[in-house]
């Protein structure tokens, strides 16, 4: 199975792909997760990107594709994948349909998660991130048994600094003019399933696994 998540920064894609690919055995591929291992490494690749990332903006649609199309190759993508935070503009998912054409393959559903601008602020900044193992908490929502530590690994939770409200006001903009249009673009190939994602994020799961079937 192949999916993509589509939605705001800060929707809940995360989370969600997260579930998606412990219930169904798939690998989740988050470019952002592998934007911030490359940075945290000290790569090239995480050096380049960071300058983008730290702004709000995209990272140039050459190194995004070429990294994805690596990962691809990885042994455990092989029967799928949920790919969270890629495609991000038209350019990138045109790249993914030719990648996947060329092999006679094709994605399965696009599903967009969607929540309105004003929600999102309050999402972003409640937002905590492990340091260690990069799971995802919310202060509210979702909130680690020990304040600050995570539940799974036991390292220090973090507020990234993409998640401040200058920065996140930046992406939201960037989001509408170069990720929103991707909606129309799988609608058209039959392919989008929207979910309401405003919802208890158990339930947002359950409207997904309704679309995948169980
Ligand atoms: P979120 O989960 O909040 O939407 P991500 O972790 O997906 O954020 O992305 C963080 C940042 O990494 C983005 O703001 C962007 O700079 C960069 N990035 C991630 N994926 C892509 C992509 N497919 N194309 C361009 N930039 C990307
Ligand atoms: P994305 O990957 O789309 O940027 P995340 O999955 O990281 O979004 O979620 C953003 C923040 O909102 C996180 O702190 C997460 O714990 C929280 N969150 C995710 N889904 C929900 C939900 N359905 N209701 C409330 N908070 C949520
Ligand atoms: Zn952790």
């Amino acid at each position: 199975m192949k999916i993509i998540m589509l939605g705001a920064p800060g929707a809940g894609k995360g989370t969600q792909a997260k579930m998606i690919a412990s219930k169904y055995g798939i690998p989740h591929i988050s470019t952002g997760d592998i934007f911030r291992a490359n940075i945290k490494n000290g790569t090239e690749l995480g050096a380049k990107a960071k300058q983008y990332m730290d702004k709000g903006e995209l990272v140039p649609d050459e190194l995004v594709v070429d990294l994805i199309m690596d990962r691809f190759k990885e042994d455990d993508a092989k029967n799928g994948y949920v790919l969270d935070g890629f495609p991000r503009t038209i350019p990138q998912a045109e790249a993914l349909d030719k990648a996947l054409s060329a092999a006679g393959e094709d994605i399965d559903f696009a599903i967009n998660v969607e929540v309105p601008d004003e929600n999102i602020i309050n999402r972003m900044s409640g937002r905590r991130a492990c340091v260690g193992c990069g799971a995802t908490y919310h202060i509210k929502y979702n909130a680690p048994k020990v304040e600050g530590i995570c539940d799974t690994c036991g390292k220090e939770l973090i507020l990234r600094d993409d998640d401040k409200p200058e920065t996140v006001k930046n992406r939201l903009e960037v989001y509408h003019n170069q990720t929103q249009p991707l909606i129309d673009y799988y609608e058209k190939k039959g392919k989008l399933k929207e979910v309401d994602g405003t919802v208890d994020m158990n339930d947002v799961f359950n409207a997904i696994v309704d679309i995948l079937g169980a």
